[in-house]
């Protein structure tokens, strides 16, 4: 069960205007959001009416994908922990996967292809799949929980002392 009960005051307005709908129409016709809602009857999850034409799927109980939350089409779901994340007012985790919802719009079917090898591409260079991955730095790395800037999550090299000053990293 969530922590916290949705309401009709918490996060973005409801409607989303003309973009949402067409938003939602394309996920609709490029079946990625059938595919989200039919990903959340497999796994038994309840599903509400989210902001911007979205659907929201609570208490996603797999272990896999290893995140807060994620979205399919116009579905997004989210594990029980980050209930309180995804219905803070103007929440910035919810902001980040209704961007990857425009993803799906705008790519359909090669969306997931796409995110994925760029998730690979990302964890070669950067050490980690967000930080160099375009769909997440689009999506805003900041608003997905991830920390800007390339091989700064996970660097293979030695940790710095904490006693040795660090240098500034300026991101771009
Ligand atoms: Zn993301």
């Amino acid at each position: 069960m969530p922590s916290v009960p949705p309401s009709a005051s918490s996060g973005p307005p409801l409607s989303g205007g003309p973009a949402a709908s067409l938003r939602r129409w394309i996920n609709v016709l490029n079946l990625s959001t059938p595919a989200g809602l039919m990903l959340a009857r497999l796994t038994g999850c309840r599903t509400l009416p989210g902001p911007q034409k979205t659907t929201l799927v609570e208490g996603y109980p797999l272990s896999l994908p290893r995140a807060a939350a994620f979205t399919v089409g116009n579905v997004v779901f989210y594990r029980s922990s980050s209930a309180r994340r995804i219905h803070a007012p103007d929440s910035p985790l919810l902001r980040h996967e209704i961007r990857h919802s425009s993803q799906y719009a705008l790519l359909g079917p090669f969306f997931l292809p796409a995110y994925f090898a760029a998730s690979a591409l990302s964890r070669a260079f950067a050490g980690d799949p967000a930080s160099a991955n375009p769909f997440e730095r689009l999506a805003g790395l900041r608003d997905g929980g991830y920390h800007p800037g390339p091989g700064r999550q996970r660097r293979r090299t030695r940790a710095p002392r904490p006693d040795r000053p660090r240098r500034l990293i300026r991101s771009r």
